[in-house]
């Protein structure tokens, strides 16, 4: 019995080996804009001080292996009203913030959505091969109930909803449906911070590390180092926020490699791989 039983846990090991093997990936912060704006650690994170200025950048994420290029948000187009009170400063158009680690437009070809605000979603017109990963709930709120009275649509952008319909439409958008998902090899999704109705992060293998792509699941470094959930509007469950940041921690051999959505920090703190651009290793 044993000795027919050990050549199958064998193949079992070493299918297992081959497929984790296989699914590593180079992850990257792109900036693509900052914020001029003279923001303080309070305006982002509840109870934070009303002092120590912060330093606001708007970026994407770019995956890159396994034979794909997968960015985390899409960034938004220079021309969109909701912008103007954040002061934008430095913008370059997303895709053409790519074309520094050699990428065409045509190249990615997944987005997965961390969540639905207008400066994270805005720009997903610019990726005409993209397929799209976005929370189910978070999805369904922002196309439909989010415009109902009483209800919540503050940073969702009508035009964006027109463009999220129209690549449901054309049959590109997979929903996913809830927490812990291994949406492609290597990469998982979780929920839990409610930035959103239901937003996402992302947990990426790099073979030698794990990544955490918060996105607004935090917002500055400041929330994490002071476990201090989102400020006003930041969040729809503030204790999810902090327990969603707690999480985090578990899932990484070093906390340096949990990326929060906004933070300029960000680009000091990695090997540059080009302007505005860092590799997280
Ligand atoms: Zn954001």
């Amino acid at each position: 019995m044993k000795k027919s039983i050990l050549p199958f846990f064998l193949v079992v090991a070493c299918l297992v080996a081959a497929h984790g093997q296989a699914a590593t990936y180079k992850v990257y912060a792109v900036k693509f804009a900052a914020s001029s704006y003279p923001f303080t650690a309070a305006d982002w994170a509840q109870g934070g001080s009303k002092t120590e200025p912060v330093k606001i950048d708007f970026m994407v994420w770019l995956i890159r292996g396994n034979g794909k290029n997968i960015l985390v948000d899409a960034g938004f187009l220079g021309d969109i009203e909701d912008a103007k009170e954040f002061k934008v400063v430095d913008y370059v158009r997303p895709d053409s913030a790519l074309f520094k680690l050699g990428l065409k437009p045509g190249d990615i070809t997944d987005i997965i959505f961390s969540h639905p605000h207008w400066d994270h979603i805005d720009g997903v017109g610019l990726f005409p091969n993209a397929h799209i990963w976005i929370q189910k709930e978070d999805f369904n709120y922002f196309v439909s109930t989010a415009w109902q009275k009483g209800e919540h649509n503050g940073g969702y952008a009508k035009r964006d909803v027109r463009l999220m319909i129209d690549k449901n439409l054309d049959g590109k958008v997979t929903l996913v449906d809830g927490d812990d998902k291994e949406i492609l090899p290597g990469i998982r999704v979780f929920t839990g911070s409610r930035h959103t109705y239901n937003s996402q992060y992302v947990l990426v293998n790099t073979g030698t590390n794990k990544v955490v792509i918060a996105s607004d699941n935090i917002w500055i470094y400041y929330n994490f180092r002071h476990m201090l959930p989102a400020a006003d509007g930041g969040t729809l469950d503030p204790a999810g926020y902090v327990q969603a940041m707690q999480r985090m921690k578990t899932m990484v051999s070093d906390v340096k490699y949990i990326l929060p959505g906004h933070d300029a920090e960000v680009f000091s703190l990695f090997p540059k791989a080009g302007d505005g651009v860092v590799e997280i290793k």
